[in-house]
């Protein structure tokens, strides 16, 4: 990907940044970096700026570097990714990095079952139903969409979308980006359609968890961070920065690209000296964050059709995910419940009923099946601290709020991480590298 020489990269371009352009950048730039967050975005921001001889030091709150991609090991007869799972288009870095990593993709996603009107219902039966077909015409209409930013609900409201699909509405539309119908704004969703300059294949892995691409991508970067350091302020008021994490350690560099969640930032987990201007600090509010968990289900046999891949209930959660369908797995028995927005909260207000929850909506859409049950995992992002949320989304009135947070401040803060992707890419894997290769271009144009 880098074709380097002294001082001069040459860099994917962030303007066409799916495509694999390249852009010359001459580095101006001789000091030190700390990235704060060991995710994807700050992996990647310490390889560029390694690349072009810059130190940096990553600061890691947790005990584990990758952040929203974790992968379960042990669980299953395969890998479990308990964050990020498909390959959103072809055209990435991120795709170039998964191929050489050594991985191999699954050739079908298996077929959907949709539960509405009482039955289970496949793909066929379905769409003998004029309320189905209707609300998938209005879905293939949001990337032309042109009216304002109201939310999807009301979009689905005003289009027609029937009541007795509106589940399925929601499970296809806000809860794949991580929120709800009633949160989701129509101009963001519009610009999702963006990610489609990315290319429009979403593909999932089946040879090997994402965490051991990371190890394998990122050896050198994993081997310098430092782990269980949660920064809790940062000064920028001196010619350095300083950077301080909970049990007092001082760190300092001229430079600092901070990669924690936006939901991290929204919470003011981290104190700014002197306080971040204005136009960050709201921008910063104005993106959507919501919570969001996967609880994986396992049972001591499939109990669902041969070849299902998604199913898609009508209770809480919207979005249950077979594996076998996806060719990972021999056995077939582990499902993955997906919920995001107001409904994780209401599933997270359960705590130790959560379970129960979970297989009452599995047997309502399965039959009574929760006798196979065996054991479940749950992975909740938004009661995490060191996330708050799942993925970035933009509510009505997020506006230019990303684009805001690309702007450096005073030339020692910059803001990286995937809510910080300003072209459509937020909440993805690749649109986290872009954003922080963008900040590093800014860093030394
Ligand atoms: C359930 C789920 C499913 C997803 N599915 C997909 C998918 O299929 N395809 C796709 O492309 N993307 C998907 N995504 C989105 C993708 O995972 C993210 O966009 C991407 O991994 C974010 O990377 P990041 O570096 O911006 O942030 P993160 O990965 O969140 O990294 C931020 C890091 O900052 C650390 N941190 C927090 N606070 C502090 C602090 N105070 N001090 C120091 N460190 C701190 C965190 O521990 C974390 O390691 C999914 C995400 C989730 C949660």
């Amino acid at each position: 990907m880098f074709y380097g020489t002294t001082g001069m990269l040459f860099l994917p371009s962030i303007l066409s940044a799916c495509k694999k352009t390249t852009l010359q950048n001459e580095n101006n730039f001789t000091g030190e970096v700390i990235i704060i967050g060991a995710g994807i975005s700050g992996l990647y921001a310490a390889k560029i700026l390694n690349e072009f001889g810059i130190k940096s030091t990553i600061l890691e709150a947790s005990d584990r570097v990758g952040g929203r991609i974790k992968t379960l090991s042990g669980f299953a007869d395969f890998d479990i990714e308990l964050g990020a799972d498909e390959i959103i288009g072809e055209n990435s870095m991120w795709h170039d990095m998964v191929i050489a990593g050594g991985a191999s993709f699954v050739s079908q996603a298996g077929s959907p079952l949709y539960y509405f009107n009482g039955s289970i219902k496949n793909e066929i039966e379905a769409s003998q139903n004029t309320f189905f077909n209707t609300m998938n015409n209005i879905i293939a209409s949001i990337g032309d969409y042109a009216g304002s930013d109201v939310t999807a609900e009301v979009f689905a409201n005003l289009s027609g979308v029937s009541d007795n699909v509106f589940h399925i509405f929601n499970a296809k539309v806000a809860n794949t980006v991580g929120s709800c119908d009633e949160r989701m704004g129509m101009f963001g969703l519009r610009t999702v359609e963006e990610r489609r300059t990315s290319g429009t294949t979403k593909k999932f892995i089946k040879n090997k968890g994402l965490k051991s691409i990371l190890d394998q991508q990122f050896s050198k970067e994993i081997g310098n961070v430092i782990l269980n350091s949660r920064i809790q302020s940062i000064d920028y008021s001196g010619a350095k920065v300083t950077v301080t994490d909970e049990v007092g350690n001082v760190y300092s560099a001229d430079k600092v690209i901070i990669t924690v969640p936006i939901g991290v930032l929204q919470n003011n987990d981290i104190t700014f000296t002197p306080e971040l201007p204005v136009s960050h600090s709201y921008a910063i509010q104005q993106i959507g964050f919501d919570q969001g968990m996967k609880i994986i289900v396992q049972f001591d046999e499939r109990v669902w059709p041969t070849n299902t891949g998604v199913i898609y209930g009508s209770g809480l959660i919207p979005e249950f995910r077979t594996t076998a369908a996806l060719e990972r797995s021999t056995e077939d028995r582990w499902l993955t419940a997906i919920v995001n927005g107001a409904n994780a909260e209401t599933l997270s207000a359960q705590g130790d009923g959560l379970i129960d929850v979970v297989l009452g909506e599995i047997d309502q859409v399965l039959g009574e099946v929760s006798m196979h049950y065996v054991d479940h995992v749950i992975q909740n992002w938004g009661s995490d601290p060191l996330f708050r949320g799942v993925m970035s989304y933009s509510k009505p009135g997020t506006g230019n709020s990303r684009t805001t947070l690309t702007q450096p401040i005073n030339n020692k803060i910059y803001f990286a991480g995937e809510a910080v992707h300003d072209g459509g890419h937020h909440g993805t894997v690749h649109g986290a590298m872009e954003s922080a290769l963008r900040s590093v271009i800014n860093m030394i144009s």
